[in-house]
């Protein structure tokens, strides 16, 4: 498995890092967003090192399944799956990414404005 020794979510994967885990699957952790954007805010990432969603879909046929999987799990765990959540991958700097390993925000409890910021 790819790890890297300096990424933020990587040391959160192998326990380095503190993180509020709600959820672990073979392939992903879930854990809560420490700057909150919406009552239900967690973010979930694979144990695997990937800089985000293009370069995972790339070479890691599955993965990204495995992420929406687990994040409608984690919907439903929290109680937002039948109100509707919204699921973001910020790809690029430009779209906001500021850690650079893959990770989707799963967003809900709130209304959510269409088109996002
Ligand atoms: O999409 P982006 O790369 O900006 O998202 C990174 C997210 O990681 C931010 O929402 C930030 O609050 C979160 N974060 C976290 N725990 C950390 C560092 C960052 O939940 N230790």
């Amino acid at each position: 498995m790819t790890t890297q020794d300096d990424c933020l979510f990587c040391k959160i994967v192998r326990g380095e890092v503190p993180a509020e885990i709600v959820r672990e699957g073979e392939r992903t952790i879930a854990f809560r967003d420490i700057n909150p954007q919406a009552p239900t805010h967690v973010l979930v990432i694979p144990r695997e090192h990937y800089a985000d969603a293009g370069a995972a879909a790339e070479t890691d046929t599955g993965l990204l399944d495995a992420i929406v999987r687990e994040a409608r799990a984690v919907a439903e765990d929290e109680g937002v799956a039948e109100s509707g959540y919204r699921l973001v991958f910020n790809t690029g700097s430009g779209a906001g990414q500021t850690v650079f390993h893959l990770h989707g925000h799963l967003l809900g409890g709130r209304g959510l404005n269409w088109p996002p910021g």
